[in-house]
């Protein structure tokens, strides 16, 4: 029996009774139902109704490489046949994992050559958390132990990844932080600069507040700082250039680790295998997932530099952490084939020669001069468009958060899947998106502000 024996509304109110999402209000969801998203193929997705939507969000930021590709099918239905699963635990390993680690660090930045796997982006962070604490307790230092991390980032849903993110409402349930995690202003430049300053001098304020927070608590009490090279979840939230360089230099200097998550720009978003290599980083861990496999099998890679990895070899000592799942051999042959599509087709210089600056481009030229867009960012293929009643004033529609949800169901009937993050719309597509790809999402996401204008300024909505 498959799916295609169930009517949608069964399969609505099958998931309703059973199935509890994540990131949902239960309450609203058996009210709204669901959409039940079938099946893909390229850049499209097609719900059961027949609606053929292009996703602007990769998913959840994560196939690069676009849906349909049957060389992954065929890379895991092969590996799976020879070797569904075995462990890298006792003195064991597989094939897979092996060579994927070798293969991410030849493509990661030099310094950087070893790995550690999990299934998720949540799970790297909880291994990153634990090992940068773990290193510095091998260098006889274990009370230099506290992270300093930012609002808005978002990190993961575990009690560790929550605990480093820094989303209010989420924090608000925590109901019991992991100790030694402070959090700083997020470089937010269209909310937070004052009126008058530079992007480069908010820029460097936002890392001085990173600095201020290392001295209130000691330097010999900080372990490592923790940032997306851009907030993704958080709004796509573009740090001014003069940023990352100063974060690098007060890491130096304070001997404070520096750990970047690029769980959403990893593998090609920004138009270098790591947003370290186009933004210039030289990071001690980088926390990888989503784009690894493209979505096709749950897998993260923490890349460790060299720095941490070899205190863990030359001291040695167990590290007590593992998944079962940490090399999975399926989830690594389908990350090995992933690679090398995206190699292939040389995917990432086409978003930072060529998709990239169009997007800008485009959106620019399509939205640039809408009454209620406040400000477009992109990097590589990764967009923001702030929402605000006035372009002026950058009065935002009340209540907060309001007006980009009526856009993004606009947005979606019109054939475009994108995502509003309090009054950002956001967009991350698959990196196989070309130019004519774009010129159809600028179209529609037009199409979805005139009408959610109409719609909120006649007080409709
Ligand atoms: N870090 C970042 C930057 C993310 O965007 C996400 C997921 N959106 C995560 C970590 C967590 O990854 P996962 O959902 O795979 O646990």
């Amino acid at each position: 029996m498959t799916y295609k024996n169930y009517s949608t509304e069964q399969l609505r109110a099958i998931d309703n009774a059973h199935h509890l999402h994540p990131f949902t209000d239960h309450k609203d969801l058996r009210q709204a139902g669901t959409r039940v998203i079938a099946r893909a193929d390229g850049p499209f997705v097609y719900d059961t109704e027949g609606n053929e939507i292009l996703d602007g969000m990769a998913g959840l930021w994560c196939v690069n490489a676009g849906y349909g590709r049957e060389e992954l099918v065929e890379a895991a239905t092969a590996q799976m046949r020879e070797l569904p699963y075995y462990n890298a635990f006792f003195r064991c390993t597989t094939p897979t994992p092996t060579l994927l680690a070798q293969k991410l660090a030849e493509i990661a930045p030099d310094h950087i050559n070893q790995v550690f796997y999990g299934s998720s982006g949540s799970e790297a962070n909880d291994t990153a958390l634990r090992l940068v604490r773990h290193y510095w307790a091998l260098e006889g230092k274990p009370e230099k132990n506290i992270i300093i991390s930012r609002d808005w980032a978002y990190h993961g849903s575990t009690v560790a990844a929550t605990s480093l993110g820094g989303m209010a409402a989420m924090r608000e349930q925590l109901y019991g932080a992991v100790p030694n995690i402070r959090h700083v202003m997020c470089p937010y430049a269209f909310e937070l600069a004052n009126p008058g300053e530079s992007d480069h001098d908010f820029g460097l304020r936002a890392a001085k507040a990173v600095e201020d927070a290392i001295l209130e608590a000691g330097p010999e009490n900080v372990a490592a700082f923790i940032g997306e090279p851009i907030q993704g979840a958080g709004g796509v939230k573009i740090p001014p250039e003069s940023y990352w360089p100063e974060i690098q230099r007060i890491c130096d200097k304070h001997d404070v680790l520096l750990m970047l998550d690029e769980v959403i720009t990893g593998y090609g978003r920004t138009g270098e295998w790591f947003a370290a290599q186009s933004m210039n980083i030289k990071p001690d861990t980088i926390t990888t997932a989503k784009g690894l496999t493209s979505g096709y099998q749950p897998l993260s890679a923490l890349l460790v530099g060299d720095r941490i990895a070899s205190t863990l070899v030359e001291k040695g000592g167990e590290f007590y952490h593992g998944y079962t799942y940490s090399g999975h051999p399926v989830a690594c042959a389908v990350a090995l084939k992933n690679l090398e599509i995206i190699e292939r087709e040389g995917l990432i210089g086409r978003v930072r020669d060529e998709t990239g600056p169009y997007l800008h481009e485009a959106l620019q030229a399509g939205l640039g001069d809408h009454p209620m867009v406040g400000e477009i960012r992109t990097f590589g293929l990764l967009a923001a468009i702030e929402v605000v009643k006035d372009r002026d004033t950058r009065e935002r529609f009340q209540p907060e958060g309001s007006a980009p949800v009526v856009i993004r169901d606009h947005a979606i009937a019109n054939g475009l899947m994108m995502r509003a993050v309090m009054d950002t719309m956001i967009m991350s597509p698959p990196l196989i998106w070309t130019k004519e790809t774009i010129d159809m999402a600028v179209d529609r996401i037009r199409k979805a502000f005139d009408t959610a204008e109409k719609e909120l300024r006649q007080g409709r909505r």
